[in-house]
């Protein structure tokens, strides 16, 4: 697997929302649902080939999708480099390193999506793998307002059932996630169930899951600097989230003291969640 950091060029974008767009790159390897890269912006926009690496400058993007040879990258513009990102057009160039981390591990003919927020990205590929294997896939996927959803359609396709929550009632049910879960599925007919996005949603569907007795993994995130294992600002209860996860098990994750009451900051800091 070729995971050193390399310059690629973006060949397509395609705007999901206003606040996410969808970057495809070329890259060698085969990316497996669960990876992500370590995605910087070179300082200058355009054909640039300097490269800058600065390990504080690289951000951690879950792979959305992979076709042909190209990953899909749905980044949210939330702070200085997602900005920065979403100004570039096709044809310029961005670092990344990877894929990186572990993947989902697929189990069972009926699996349940719990995806919040941009949280969607590495659960609507594991979607797409799992639907070309032949499994039944069931997604509740929730957002604080409309504006916000993105690949709806491409979910209608691969699901045999998709509900949407949004936190101000503006389209389908109104509510969180985590209020639907026990309503609209016959939980013991689920074999397995993946989770990603906040933590404290993800902490809810975690204690569901033990609760039920259902297989369940969820793709933690934390404050990934460096991407390899070694500064440590991503750790929770002595795990890396960057190598030994980012996707964790419900057996893992009921032993961490840490999960959905701390995590680091930027600064090193601990932040109660
Ligand atoms: C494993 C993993 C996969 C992710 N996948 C996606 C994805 O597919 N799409 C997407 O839009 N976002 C994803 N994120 C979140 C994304 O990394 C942050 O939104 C991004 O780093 C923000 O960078 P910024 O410079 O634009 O914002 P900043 O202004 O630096 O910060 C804005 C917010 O992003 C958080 N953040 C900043 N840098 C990092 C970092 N290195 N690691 C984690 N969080 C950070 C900050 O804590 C803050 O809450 C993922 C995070 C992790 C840990």
């Amino acid at each position: 697997m070729i995971s050193n950091p390399r310059i690629v060029e973006i060949e397509r974008i395609k705007k999901e929302n206003d606040d996410i767009k969808t970057f495809f790159v070329r890259i060698e390897d085969k990316p497996e649902p669960g990876n992500y890269v370590m995605l910087w912006v070179p300082w200058s926009k355009g054909k640039s080939k300097r490269i800058a690496i600065e390990p504080s400058d690289q951000i951690p993007i879950s792979i959305s999708s992979f076709k042909r040879g190209k990953i899909g990258l749905s980044v949210k513009n939330v702070g200085e480099t997602t900005n920065a990102l979403h100004d570039f057009e096709p044809g310029d160039r961005i670092g990344i390193t990877g894929p990186l981390g572990n993947s989902f591990n697929i189990r069972g003919k009926k699996i349940l999506i719990v995806a919040g927020s941009v949280g969607l990205s590495p659960l609507y590929f594991l979607s797409r793998v799992a639907s070309e294997m032949g499994k039944q896939i069931y997604v509740i996927y929730g957002v604080n307002s409309k504006t916000e959803l993105f690949l709806i359609k491409e979910l209608e396709k691969i699901a045999e059932d998709l509900i949407i929550t949004t936190d101000d009632g503006s389209y389908q049910k109104k509510g969180c996630v985590t209020d639907f879960l026990s309503d609209f599925y016959d939980i013991s007919k689920i074999d397995s169930i993946y989770s990603c996005g906040p933590e404290l949603m993800m902490k809810k569907v975690l204690d569901f899951s033990l609760k039920k007795n259902v297989f369940s993994q969820f793709s933690l995130d934390r404050y990934i600097r460096c991407g390899v294992g070694l500064c440590g600002f991503c750790a929770i209860d002595g795990c890396r989230v960057c190598k030994d996860g980012p996707v964790f098990t419900s057996e893992q994750l009921k032993g961490f003291g840490e999960f959905g009451v701390v995590k680091r900051s930027k600064s090193g800091g601990v932040l109660r969640l």
